[in-house]
Formats: structure tokens, C-alpha cells, sequence
């Protein structure tokens, strides 16, 4: 009889995220679809997303929790109620490779780094009984990447598909994690690969995984350039969206065959618009840009028909309390089609978790339990230019002036006009409400924990549990 892997994707904590700002930008958990690709054939695989579809904790002979820190605690209470089954479970991502130690206290298996090199040795160990406790995974060379396996992945997702061209990224920002996980170098997949995995893909819309698809420097450029006209020329006729650093704006050959390929719209982490705050970040690429420049950058993309939406990180050393109300400003004036705002916070791993442990300004130690905390609105560490309680109470005022009915549909206009795109139009006026009523969930829920001194008042599970926090029904109706 086959043997039963089931890969699990948990939710955050509060799992307002999807519920909020809805399924549109929700995306598949790509690394599990890869895994499921590597596995043999005689496993059954069942790959299930806890952010879109309760966790029904149905038997398997295997359990695969990926994690990364602001979901970690919901995957140790998984793995944990599957050994008490008395089924083993593995876990790998970014969290658990910076802290397998910690880890290794609620699973059987830790995977440290990408797994793709040793998913099958793994596998092979477990069925001999053999399972070891820490499997170190290479970085591997992105040549001949098998396809991922897509058709296990729910009918849920807008975007029903992500699609991986490069990893790595040289730039180090101080609080990414992505350098510890991926490295500094930047690693491509051949364009006609990429191309090749497009092409067969059979949903019309995906999202591009990578950090940048632009990469870093002339080479990577051009071959982004390479890929994107490929999609034009093979006739691919689809819609996407990706990550992208601030640099997409500022060439026009790639915003010309990023329009001919396709893509509706762009995230872009602007981090803040205090360029003491950029510095502190050791964000070098847009301050190369400046932040005088990035409402000519969001025209310019406007130009090409494509939507942009903005990430902002708020609570850098460089920050004042007057930082709320320029944001605002900022984000009604640039005419941005949306934006998200989360609190800077110290991932394991990063530069910015060892200086402000370094420097006694962590506030949440008391782990793996405050790992729930570190969710980007709650605020772990002392602030220099505020308190915490300032520092969360100022980003949902950000939310609140940039998300109201009255002011989405100002900026939903806006969006009509500057890039002539109704698809960008809704689905800015949509992820605007949305953030907005996700906010005001969830910061009624920090506000009430603080209130009440309670750090799990907040972070129940709704579907599982049936439990929820009394301020989130409040706001739901
Ligand atoms: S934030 Fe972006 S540019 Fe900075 S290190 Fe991370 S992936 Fe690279």
C-alpha cells in the first residue's frame, strides 16, 4: 500500500490574514510543492494550506511542517498533536534552520536549509526506520529544478500558481532574512526553463516567488529582460505579479516587456519614506534612489499600465512619531494603488535580532511561546523615538486614513486613471478594504492583550478551536 505524506503550510497565529485581506494575495506554499515533486512515486501526497482550509488532522505515515517565524508556535502544536498520534513529522523553512535546536524539542526531524538535496535521502532513511534528527540541506544550483507539483495545491488560490526563477540576494538588508536562508549569491534558472515550466502551466494567473526577478546588476537585467520577451514571443498570454526591487521603476526596457508579458502588478518594499530610517536599514538600493524619488517611480510603472503595491516598515531607529502622519501623506499623495504597514520586526537570524539583543531592547524572550508575538504588529522590542504601545497605536492610524470606504474608493480612482487597468483598479479597492478591516481586527486585539496582559488574548485559532478573540467578532460584522 502507497505511504501517506501529508505537507502542511500552518497558519499565523490569528489566521486574519487570508480571512481579511482575502484570498487574493494568499499565495500556494511553493518549497511544498517542490518537495512533493522530489518524492517517489509510490508516496500518496496531500498538500494542505492552513491559512485556506482547516486542518482536519487526518492520518498520514508522514507529516511535513514548513514554518517560518510568525507561524512557528502553530507548527509546533501541529507536529505535536501528530505525535501524539504516534505519526512522525519533519520540519524545515526559514525559522527552524536558524533555530533547529529549538525545533528538534517538537519533531522528529529537522531539515536545516533548502531540502531539496536531501528530501530523498530523508524519505529513504524514514521508510528504513532510519529517520535521523537533522538533515543539513545544500544550496543548490537552480539548473534542471524539477517542476513543481501544482496540481496538489488548492482551487482556492486567485493566483493558483507560483513560479520560482532565482534565489539568493546579495544585498543583506539588515532585518532579511533571506541572505541566512538563501545566501548572498544570486542564483537563476535558465530563462528557457523558466519559460518552458510558464508554458505549462494551465492557470492564466501566477505569481513570480522570487525576491527580485530583476536581480542584481547588468547581467541579471538582462536576463530578466530575456525571460519576459520569451513570455511574449512563446504567446504565453498570461497575467502575473511579483516582487520586485524599487529599480523595476527606474528602466524603462524592462517596464516595457514587463507590460508585453503580462504583469498586472508589482510589490515593492519601499520600507519607509525617512531616509534615516533607509540607513538604519542598510537599505542601499532605494536609497540609491532616494525618497524624493519614489513618487516619479510609482508614475513611471503607472505608465505601463501596471499597479504597485507598496510595503512600508515602521518603528526604525531613525523614526519619530511624526512618521505616521508623513506615511499617510505619502501614500494619499503618490496616488500608490495600496500599501501594507508592519511593525520592524527582529527575526531570528538577522542582523537586526543580534544587535537589538546586543543592545537589551528585545522585549518578548520568553520563547518558542513569544515566537506569536513577532507577527509584524506587535511591537517585540523598545522603540528608540516612541513606546511600543505608540508605535502600534501610529501604524493602525496609518491603516485607518489610507483604508476607509470613502478614501479607497479616492484611491481606486486614482488608480483608474493613472494606468487605464480595471483589473488594477479592483484589486487595489478590494486589498484596501481589506487591509483595512484586517487592521482594525487586529490591533483591537493587541490593544485588548496589552489591556489585559494577556499574550494568547489575541491569538487563537478560529477554526480549529472555535474560539475567538472577543474584538475580532466585534469587527467582523
Ligand atoms: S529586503 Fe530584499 S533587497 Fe534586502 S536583503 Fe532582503 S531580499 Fe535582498
Amino acid at each position: 500500500m502507497a505511504k501517506k505524506l501529508l505537507l502542511i503550510n500552518p497558519c499565523s497565529e490569528d489566521r486574519l490574514n487570508a480571512a481579511s485581506v482575502g484570498i487574493f494575495f494568499t499565495f500556494p506554499p511553493p518549497g511544498l510543492a517542490y518537495l512533493a515533486a522530489l518524492a517517489p512515486s509510490d508516496w500518496d501526497i496531500r498538500i494542505v494550506d492552513d491559512n485556506i482550509e482547516p486542518i482536519t488532522f487526518e492520518d498520514a505515515d508522514l507529516v511535513g511542517i514548513t514554518a517560518m517565524t510568525s507561524n512557528v508556535t502553530r507548527a509546533y502544536e501541529i507536529s505535536e498533536r501528530y505525535r501524539q498520534k504516534g505519526i512522525k513529522t519533519v520540519m524545515g523553512g526559514v525559522h527552524v534552520s536558524m533555530l533547529p535546536n529549538e525545533a528538534i524539542q517538537f519533531t522528529d526531524s529537522i531539515v536545516i536549509g533548502e531540502a531539496e538535496s536531501v528530501w530523498q535521502s530523508l524519505l529513504h532513511d524514514f521508510e528504513n526506520n532510519e529517520l535521523k534528527r537533522f538533515y543539513r540541506g545544500e544550496r543548490i544550483s537552480l539548473d534542471n529544478l524539477v517542476r513543481p507539483r501544482n496540481d496538489l495545491l488548492s482551487d482556492r488560490y486567485r493566483l493558483k500558481a507560483s513560479v520560482q526563477t532565482s534565489r539568493g540576494c546579495p544585498m543583506d538588508c539588515e532585518f532579511c532574512a533571506v541572505t541566512a536562508f538563501n545566501g548572498r549569491t544570486y542564483r537563476q534558472r535558465p530563462v528557457e526553463e523558466v519559460l518552458d515550466e510558464l508554458e505549462a502551466l494551465n492557470c492564466k494567473e501566477f505569481f513570480f516567488l522570487d525576491d527580485d526577478i530583476l536581480g542584481h546588476g547588468k547581467k541579471a537585467e538582462q536576463r530578466a529582460i530575456q525571460m519576459l520577451r520569451g513570455m511574449k514571443e512563446r504567446g504565453l498570454n498570461k497575467r502575473w505579479i511579483s516582487q520586485l526591487g524599487i529599480d523595476f521603476g527606474n528602466n524603462p526596457e524592462v517596464l516595457n516587456w514587463a507590460q508585453k508579458s503580462g504583469c498586472m502588478a508589482v510589490l515593492i518594499g519601499f520600507e519607509s519614506i525617512n531616509e534615516e530610517s533607509l540607513r538604519s536599514m542598510r537599505k542601499a538600493r532605494n536609497l540609491n534612489i532616494g525618497v524624493r524619488n519614489y513618487r516619479a517611480v510609482i508614475k513611471r510603472i503607472h505608465g505601463y499600465g501596471i499597479g504597485v503595491y507598496g510595503q512600508f516598515i515602521l518603528g526604525s531607529d531613525g523614526e519619530r512619531k511624526d512618521v505616521f502622519q508623513r506615511t499617510i501623506e505619502f501614500i494619499l499623495d503618490s496616488k500608490i494603488d495600496s500599501a501594507s504597514y508592519t511593525i520592524l520586526t527582529p527575526l531570528p537570524g538577522t542582523r537586526l535580532y543580534r544587535r537589538l539583543e546586543q543592545e537589551g531592547r528585545l522585549l518578548h524572550t520568553n520563547y518558542p511561546e513569544d515566537w506569536k508575538l513577532y507577527d509584524y504588529a506587535h511591537t517585540v522590542f523598545r522603540p528608540m523615538h516612541m513606546t511600543p504601545d505608540e508605535l502600534e497605536e501610529g501604524v493602525y492610524q496609518v491603516y485607518k486614513h489610507t483604508t476607509s470606504t470613502v478614501t479607497s474608493l479616492r484611491r481606486a480612482f486614482n488608480s483608474f486613471i493613472r494606468t487605464r487597468n480595471l483589473p488594477v483598479t479592483a484589486i487595489a479597492y478590494s486589498l484596501n478594504r481589506g487591509l483595512g478591516s484586517f487592521a482594525t481586527s487586529k490591533y483591537q486585539c493587541v490593544k485588548n492583550q496589552r489591556a489585559c496582559g494577556d499574550k494568547d488574548a489575541s491569538l487563537s485559532h478560529p477554526a480549529t478551536d472555535g474560539e475567538r478573540c472577543e474584538a475580532e467578532i466585534g469587527s467582523a460584522h
